[in-house]
């Protein structure tokens, strides 16, 4: 039997009618059987998505917001489409869906399962229109919903894996259709099981990319980006960037752990187990090597910079003159877990706890909340976080110039600092 390959194009290979067009032409050349194409939501329509739903949430008229949304997609189509083609159709008929959805009641409570159902919209709709596009050009694809082989539980907005169910589907439903024909799906989405749609934490359709390719014991999965390849640092944000051409698994793991947002966290984990490469590649420059992360990269020790954004530095301090023990970090670590929310970097001292978390709606509010009986509790919002890997002693103060240090700490191979812009 033939492997099976993965490519997986991101938001901002499909942001546009040339974007669909230069993945048309990348796919010209490599598209053939045994081959699953994931794409994810065109440019920022997550953010789009998102955006409306707290709109909708704080009472507010989403209309001319969801107007823009339709807007952008049947523009798209119009560059890319005859007049009279049924993609319009299509596209109207999931515009009709979403709003079906975004007629029912929304609160805090319910917001994580009817989030799930309002943003996977703009992978139906990518994916509908790059499918019908390929088609166009004969380039057959066979349009699959991964909510048929993409199982998981229920933890909308962060759903997790059932992989030995999605590991059979793929094989019985999926790896038939590929003797034959190419298929072309969604990232990010799942279904629990109940049927309704899950997804599986923002950027996901990498881990899309991942699932599929263990579960179908893939030769190999492929992101297309708009980088050269795993950069030593964001170019958006440092100018001296230097391009990987191999990577090993841990390294590049780390890496995504640190916040590094070329690939997605849970990418690398399911596809070092099975030992399937992972190429990084530059949809811009298709034919060059971008680069493979594997098991058998060799290893270096280029200083590598890792930038997370919209941090919050929160400490808590013990109230009754006692010291830190075990039970306040259990308890503190509790809350944590059951608000979802995932240390980067934590510090102790004998009488406080000081810890950095993302950003997230609502969650620093509830974790107030719940501990502010046993702990006087103060924080920072709107901070960033550095990682540097194999850090250069000498350069570190130059790298903060114009900020000002909140938490610094490093070991032999990692620095880490929270800070602000002065
Ligand atoms: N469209 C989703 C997001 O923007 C998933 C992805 O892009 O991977 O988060
Ligand atoms: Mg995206």
């Amino acid at each position: 039997m033939s492997k099976t390959w993965i490519y997986k194009f991101g938001g901002a290979s499909v942001k546009d009618s040339s974007a669909v067009k230069n993945l048309a032409e990348i796919l010209r050349n490599r598209l053939r059987k045994n081959m699953i194409i994931v794409v994810s939501a065109m440019g920022k329509t997550t953010n789009a998505l998102e955006s409306i739903l707290s709109e909708k949430l704080n009472g507010v008229d989403f209309s001319k917001n969801s107007a823009i949304l339709r807007s952008f997609h049947l523009e798209i189509c119009e560059a890319l489409f005859p007049t009279g083609h049924s993609i319009f159709a299509q596209v109207e008929n999931l515009f009709f869906q979403l709003e079906n959805q975004l007629q029912k009641p929304l609160s805090q409570e319910n917001y994580d399962e009817y989030y799930d159902q309002v943003v996977g919209f703009g992978e139906l709709l990518s994916s509908k229109i790059v499918a019908e596009y390929l088609c166009s050009l004969d380039m057959i694809v066979l349009w699959q919903d991964a909510r048929e082989v993409i199982e998981t539980d229920s933890d909308f907005r962060f759903a997790k894996i059932n992989w030995e169910k999605t590991r059979k589907s793929c094989q019985n439903t999926w790896k038939p259709i590929l003797e034959s024909f190419p298929i072309l799906t969604q990232g990010f989405i799942g279904r629990d099981p109940k049927g309704r749609t899950t997804t599986l934490g923002r950027e996901g359709s990498d881990f899309t990319a991942a699932i599929l390719g263990t579960s179908l014991d893939a030769g190999s999965v492929t992101i297309w980006k708009d980088v050269p390849g795993v950069l030593n640092a964001d170019p958006k944000i440092f100018s001296q960037t230097q391009k990987f051409d191999e990577l090993g698994y841990r390294e590049a793991a780390e890496m995504t752990y640190f916040g590094a947002s070329v690939i997605h966290p849970k990418t690398i984990k399911p596809l070092a187990n099975a030992s399937i490469p992972l190429y990084v590649k530059s949809f811009m420059d298709p034919d060059s090597p971008g680069t493979k992360i594997h098991e058998k990269a060799p290893t270096h020790g280029i200083p590598t910079f890792v930038l997370k954004k919209d941090q919050i530095l929160v400490s808590f301090k013990v109230t009754d003159f006692t010291f830190i023990e075990e039970k306040h970090i259990h308890e503190i670590y509790e809350q944590l877990r059951s608000l979802k929310l995932r240390v980067n970097m934590l510090q102790l001292s004998a009488i406080s706890v000081s810890l950095v978390i993302d950003h997230q709606l609502f969650k620093l509010e509830q974790l107030l909340k719940k501990l502010k009986g046993d702990f006087e509790i103060r924080y920072n919002e709107g901070l960033e976080l550095l990682t540097i890997l194999h850090p250069k002693a000498e350069e570190i103060p130059v790298l903060q110039e114009g900020y000002e240090i909140l938490l610094e700490q490093s070991t032999r191979n990692t620095y880490q600092v929270v800070r602000r812009k002065n």
